[in-house]
């Protein structure tokens, strides 16, 4: 599944519990999760799998950014409680990919071979879901993340 749809439902995942650690560790188990389920990807070449992953890895570092911002400017006592969740929730979401950027730039495995396997097998990948699987999920996640932030902040 595409980083961005990760760091997305991450950030519905630390608006939903509130509660920083526990956002991270289900985040982390989320992605997991959303990567067993049918999503778009088996690229043919590793050129076309770079080009996806350059923009998608933009768009969910983008996305963290704007999400962050939203969390901070939402008005209510609980809004540092609320940030650090939604931020270690997107973190933990995101993090099982980092792998392989962190191969490319630094030449540095961050995860163990165990791991890296298990990730990899699970995938249910192909190549004609973008719009009908990522896009969707994307939406979804995107919808359901605003709506959580804007009640957790007027709640408090
Ligand atoms: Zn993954």
């Amino acid at each position: 599944m595409l980083v961005t749809n990760h760091v997305l439902s991450g950030a519905v995942i630390g608006a939903a519990v509130r509660r920083p650690l526990p956002a991270l560790a289900i985040g982390v188990a989320s992605h997991f999760a959303l990567d067993a389920l049918p999503h778009w990807g088996k690229w043919e070449t590793e050129q076309q799998f770079l080009r996806v992953a350059v923009a998608d890895g933009l768009t969910g570092l983008a996305a963290m950014g704007v999400i962050t911002r939203a969390v901070l400017r939402t008005p209510g006592n609980g809004r540092a409680k609320l940030a650090a969740s939604v931020v270690l929730g997107m973190a933990g979401a995101a993090m099982p990919d980092l792998d392989k950027p962190a191969h490319i730039i630094f030449k540095r495995k961050l995860w163990p071979d165990a791991v890296n396997r298990f990730h990899g097998r699970i995938q249910d990948e192909e190549p004609h879901r973008f719009f009908s699987h990522e896009l969707v999920a994307g939406a979804g996640f995107a919808l359901a993340a605003a709506t959580l932030i804007a009640r957790r902040g007027t709640n408090r």
